[in-house]
């Protein structure tokens, strides 16, 4: 057994975190395989465990914070090059900068070379889980799978329409390359239509068959801004069997894209009866806050996403980075930044304690692995953060959950990337990550 005494944050739901200012997660079985045994505060665990805490089992964080590993619901892991890059608007970025930064993944000697300096990056600000997009390439996709770390899946993107020559498959070339990946990597895998405009139908219809009858999750995006919606939908209506289409859900509804494995990110213009059909299937938004943020913050300037109209209608949703959408890849300035917009909105009930969930275990639910990972309990993984506090005073002088995240969360200046830098150490199943 393994004693890491600390800060510890434990996210629960959307209005509960438990808080120990003195606690300690108890760990026990092999590095990479190790799950948790307890949680508790050092008081109970001495009474509890006795002379089995020694000095050499036991690790002392008391300065810091420990929290579980982030889920990361929507991230482009090919786009690590542009996610800084001048962004005017969706579409024009997508083709400036995107869609040649993606076309260099077809070289797999540099795939490999930019999977493992990625995956690396990804484990050291703390993520574990989610689910990932990958540029149209066989050996692009093959790289993610080997050097990810936690609970991904991941697809390749598909785009066999309005798409550049050099990104454009044909219809046959997508559902064989999706059938190949399908046997290859199971589970793991997300059929990954890029979006309406750029996936034909039929390929949506057969790609989404094959998945469900494998059990894979399927992705996409989904009314991100208005022009890529006028567009889509003016795109579908001159198409044999939409004619009549009468919203974007619409056209993933009846090429089979929705359901309970089914995740779509964005989902900021959505109509009621939208997000009707989004809860009638089960489907799941990812809410991508800082690639939806005004572009002064180096976002698309897509909007705010309407969590508390999505909620009502019952729909499920967690956070996702968007990168490179998004800037940054920590989901520390992902949280901020769901809280600082809804904050300047003056929407309430956007408290640190929802994103931290939202950004943790709300992920693990709606991939399906809340059982095994996504916060702290008897039985799960290992899979935690030590996080340093910036600026003055020890976390411990915090009186609840949600006054220390918003010390965490705090923005450190123009400087973003500071977040990237908060975790001073990541476990993952009880193994040192990075
Ligand atoms: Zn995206």
């Amino acid at each position: 057994m393994k004693f890491y005494r600390g800060v510890i944050l434990n996210p629960k739901s959307d209005t509960v975190c438990e808080f120990m200012p003195d606690g300690v997660l108890v760990v026990s079985g092999p590095a990479g395989r190790a799950k948790i045994e307890a949680v508790l505060t050092w008081d109970r665990a001495q009474e509890k465990y006795g002379k089995a805490i020694r000095a050499s089992n036991t690790f002392d964080f008391r300065d810091s914070v420990i929290l579980p590993g982030f889920f990361d619901m929507h991230f482009h892991w090919v786009q690590d090059e542009v996610r800084t890059m001048p962004k005017d608007s969706l579409l024009q970025w997508l083709e400036k900068y995107t869609f040649p930064a993606e076309a260099r993944f077809s070289d797999p000697a540099f795939a490999k070379a930019r999977a493992r300096e990625f995956f690396k990056r990804l484990a050291r600000v703390g993520t574990f889980g989610g689910a990932i997009f990958s540029s149209i390439h066989d050996c692009a996709l093959s790289a993610a799978m080997k050097e990810s770390k936690g609970n991904f899946v991941i697809g390749n993107v598909l785009m066999t329409m309005n798409s550049p020559n050099e990104l454009t498959q044909t219809e046959e070339e997508a559902i064989a390359l999706t059938r190949k990946l399908l046997k290859k990597f199971g589970k793991r895998f997300a059929f990954t239509p890029r979006f309406a405009i750029s996936t034909s139908p039929g390929v949506m219809k057969e790609g989404a068959r094959l998945a469900d009858r494998a059990g894979c999750f399927k992705q996409s995006h989904l009314s991100e801004n208005l022009q890529e919606i006028d567009f889509t939908l003016s795109l579908y209506r001159g198409l044999r069997g939409f004619q009549k289409v009468k919203s974007y859900t619409e056209i993933y509804q009846s090429t089979g894209m929705l359901g309970s494995r089914s995740l779509l990110a964005h989902g900021i213009h959505l109509s009621r009866a939208e997000l009707r059909i989004l809860s009638r299937t089960r489907t799941a938004i990812i809410h991508c806050p800082t690639s939806n943020a005004p572009i002064s913050e180096q976002g698309l300037g897509s909007g705010l996403f309407d969590f508390k109209k999505t909620e009502r209608a019952g729909v499920r949703w967690a956070l996702g980075s968007d990168i490179g959408g998004g800037p940054v890849l920590s989901m520390f300035d992902v949280m901020r930044s769901f809280v600082e917009q809804n904050a300047r909105a003056g929407v309430k009930g956007a408290s640190c304690i929802k994103a931290l969930y939202r950004a943790t275990l709300a992920g693990a639910e709606i991939l399906g692995v809340s059982k095994q990972t996504g916060n702290f309990k008897k039985g799960k993984d290992a899979t935690f953060l030590v996080v340093s506090l910036p600026g003055q005073g020890k976390p411990s002088q915090s009186t609840d959950a949600q006054s220390l995240l918003a010390r965490i969360l705090r923005t450190p200046g123009l400087d973003r990337e500071a977040f990237d830098r908060l975790v001073q150490l990541s476990l993952y199943r009880g193994r040192i990550a990075v």
